[in-house]
């Protein structure tokens, strides 16, 4: 299929950065100035110097009555000049709680950027255009706002709507089943055709880590039937979305007796160490994102994969577009997205210094800043609630490294622990148990304040790199202290100085939660509070009963520091 444009349209975009910005402030306020939202401020001019002498910076909370009025029935254009034709539900598990965004049904900029992702990805991974992809996708049930309108999280409304929905020739798994809104079978179905077509996939990817983690502990659950209905030709019974079971039936075709035996000998060994490449050996590499909170799936993805390339292709929120990944093979570490000007308007508030605001091409290399959008669908100068920090140019367009969520902190006595803070210590861990047969699969803390002083727990799943006979995991005490000492040695000085010197805080905690225990906590935020499962980020902090309640219950030992760490 034929794009219509090749790599030089980025380096136009990149080098054009600042002219292209301009047009795209000049086309938004010509479509909505004489909106009851920005007449309040512009009196129907689309000045841009107006713009941003008189146009507040806002948080969400200021726009959702208007929002919410365009939901009710209101016309669109209290907020936007184009026709607002859908909502869609932020999935809220980085920011806390779920928003709803107003949609045009223009696909155009996000169609582009992603084609413009994979063509930067055909270029760095050799062989990935002959090959097929594996990316496991999901949507959610189309619910509707009172007006009628659909709503649902971004993936959803883009897969299903027919502006977006080109067909994927390269995918191993076909629309039907990626549209099928009953999870597990459209997972278990996903995984049945990328086995079947094994010989031929040359990346393996979900949006995020997290999830792409979760469908290979459902392979471990599952691979025995799996290969029992590759073995006989037919389907498991409890496949019974009709248009996902026609298909997969399609594909599976006749009994293949050599398939199944060739799996289940893999999936029978006792370590899973490498299983994606054993599974499906032409994998060039692995698409997920690995950065932000999921950076703590780095080392399982890199077990699983043998250490495959991990592939972070995109930046993006409810809120806009933002950016994509240039150079796809560096490491997750080095790894920044570089802004695509054509997408929003994009300004920048300065977090660490006064708080001044910049535009695109004005942002400072090192610096800290916070995004705020301008977009096509009502959105003006909103703050994303995100942090970046500026690591270089790509012509003249600023690339980023995601630093973390502005607002997940955590603090016992009066220490700001960053979410970027949380990762710096979970790093710790991990080199800590590098060393043992334990690989870390899930990762989550809260700030416990029943024990005087308080302290930080933080949960960790774990999984043996070689199954032992019982199954049970074998926890090594002085090892897991160990950990406990290493995370708190890496947290800030401002930390160490209220545990060590004023004994604030009391010792950190680590407890080892059940496996499967972050796949139930995932259930959790799906089922009871209606967030998508391929937007799904796992909380790196978590504030709610109901959620640690899961946790809980699944706690199999405790393990405490036992020195205080050195100042
Ligand atoms: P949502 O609006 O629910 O899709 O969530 C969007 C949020 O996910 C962003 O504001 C970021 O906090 C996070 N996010 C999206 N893409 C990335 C990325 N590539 N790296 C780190 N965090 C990301």
């Amino acid at each position: 299929m034929s794009l219509g444009f090749d790599l030089s349209v980025l380096e136009e975009l990149t080098s054009n950065a600042k002219q292209i910005q301009d047009d795209v402030l000049t086309k938004i306020l010509k479509a909505n100035a004489n909106t009851e939202y920005l007449s309040r401020f512009l009196e129907g001019s689309s000045d841009k110097e107006l713009f941003k002498k008189n146009v507040p910076v806002v948080s969400y909370a200021d726009v959702k009555p208007y929002i919410d009025r365009i939901a009710n029935g209101e016309p669109s254009d209290i907020l936007s000049g184009e026709p607002i034709t859908a909502f869609i539900l932020s999935s809220g598990t980085s920011s806390g709680n779920q928003k709803m965004f107003p949609r045009n049904n223009n696909f155009e900029n996000i169609k582009f950027a992603a084609a413009l992702s994979s063509l930067v990805i055909s270029k760095h991974v050799h062989g990935y255009k002959q090959g097929k992809v594996m990316i496991f996708s999901f949507t959610q049930p189309l619910s509707t706002t009172p007006c009628g309108l659909p709503l649902a999280p971004a993936t959803t409304i883009l897969l299903k709507s027919k502006n977006y929905r080109s067909p994927a020739k390269n995918s191993t798994s076909p629309d039907e089943i990626i549209l099928c809104t009953d999870a597990k079978q459209c997972m278990y179905c996903q995984l049945l055709c990328g086995l079947v077509h094994r010989d031929e996939v040359v990346s393996v990817g979900a949006p995020f880590a997290s999830l792409l983690v979760q469908v290979i502990h459902f392979l471990g659950n599952y691979w025995k039937e799996l290969c029992s209905n590759i073995r006989s030709g037919h389907v498991s019974e409890w496949i019974t979305d009709l248009s996902c079971r026609d298909s997969v039936s399609m594909i599976l075709g006749e009994p293949n007796l050599e398939l199944a035996d060739l799996i289940e000998n893999e999936c029978g060994q006792e370590s899973w160490q490498g299983i994606i490449s054993r599974l499906w050996p032409k994998t060039k590499c692995i698409e997920a994102i690995v950065t932000g909170t999921m950076a703590q799936y780095i080392p399982a993805l890199e077990f699983y994969s043998n250490k495959l390339p991990l592939v972070s292709r995109t930046y993006a929120s409810s809120e806009a577009f933002f950016g994509i990944n240039v150079n796809p093979l560096s490491k997750p570490q080095h790894l920044s997205y570089t802004f695509l000007p054509n997408m929003s308007y994009f300004e920048f508030i300065d977090v660490d210094g006064d708080g001044e605001i910049v535009d695109l091409v004005n942002v400072k290399l090192g610096g800290y800043y916070e995004p705020l959008v301008t977009n096509y669908s009502g959105l003006h100068r909103c703050r994303v609630g995100d942090v970046l920090q500026v690591t270089g140019f790509y012509n003249n367009t600023p690339q980023f490294r995601f630093a973390r969520r502005k607002n997940t902190v955590l603090s016992i006595y009066v220490e700001p622990t960053t979410e970027e803070d949380l990762l710096k210590a979970l790093t710790s861990a991990t080199v800590v148990l590098e060393s043992s047969d334990l690989i870390l699969t899930g990762f989550t803390c809260f700030g416990d304040v029943s024990t005087v002083p308080g302290h930080y727990v933080f949960y960790l799943e774990l999984k043996a790199k070689v199954n032992n006979s019982t199954g049970d995991l074998l926890l090594d005490n002085k090892l897991l202290v160990e950990c406990c000492c290493a995370m708190e040695e890496s947290l800030t000085s401002i930390y160490r100085h209220f545990r060590a010197k004023d004994g604030f805080i009391g010792a950190l905690e680590i407890r080892v939660v059940e496996q499967g225990t972050f796949d139930s906590l995932m259930e959790y935020y799906v089922v009871s509070r209606g967030s998508s499962i391929s937007q799904y980020k796992t909380p790196i902090c978590i504030n709610s009963a109901e959620a640690l309640e899961v946790l809980e219950e699944k706690v199999l030992a405790r393990f405490l520091s036992d020195k205080s760490p050195p100042l």
